[in-house]
C-alpha cells in the first residue's frame, strides 16, 4: 500500500497538518470542502494512502475506490444536495489534475455554478 508523501498537500490534510473543512472521515478516506468551490457544494473525496492518480491505481485499491463511489450520494444528501450532482476525477497533466494525490470531486447545488 502507498505511504504518505511529506510534500503532498492532501497527505498533510490527512495528517491534520493543514486544516480543512471536513465532510467525512474514516480510517481509509477523508472528504473535505474544496478551498475554491465551483458549485454551491463542492467536496473532494481522498483516499488516505498517497495514490498519485488513477494511472497508479492497483487491484488492491478496488475496495477503497468502491467505497468512495458509494459514499458520494450519502454525503451529497447530508450536505443538502437534492437535485443531482457531478463527480469528476482529473487524471494527469492533460487530464487537468493539479494536486497529484488521487481525489474525486463531487459537486452539487442549484445552478448556475462558477465552473463545471
Ligand atoms: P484537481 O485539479 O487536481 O482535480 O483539483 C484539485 C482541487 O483541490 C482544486 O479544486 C483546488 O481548489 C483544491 N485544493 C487545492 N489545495 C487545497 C487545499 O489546501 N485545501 C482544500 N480544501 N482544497 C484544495
Ligand atoms: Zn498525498
Amino acid at each position: 500500500m502507498s505511504t504518505a508523501d511529506p510534500h503532498c498537500i492532501f497527505c498533510k490534510i490527512v495528517a491534520g497538518q493543514i486544516p480543512a473543512r471536513k465532510a467525512y472521515e474514516d480510517d481509509e478516506i477523508i472528504a473535505f470542502h474544496d478551498i475554491n468551490p465551483w458549485a454551491p457544494v463542492h467536496i473532494l473525496l481522498v483516499p488516505k494512502p498517497h495514490i498519485v492518480s488513477m494511472v497508479e491505481v492497483l487491484p488492491e485499491h478496488q475496495p477503497i475506490l468502491g467505497k468512495m463511489m458509494v459514499l458520494v450520494p450519502q454525503l451529497m444528501r447530508e450536505l443538502g444536495v437534492t437535485d443531482g450532482y457531478r463527480q469528476v476525477i482529473n487524471t494527469g497533466r492533460d487530464g487537468g489534475q493539479e494536486v497529484m494525490h488521487l481525489h474525486m470531486h463531487a459537486m452539487g447545488g442549484p445552478r448556475p455554478w462558477a465552473r463545471g
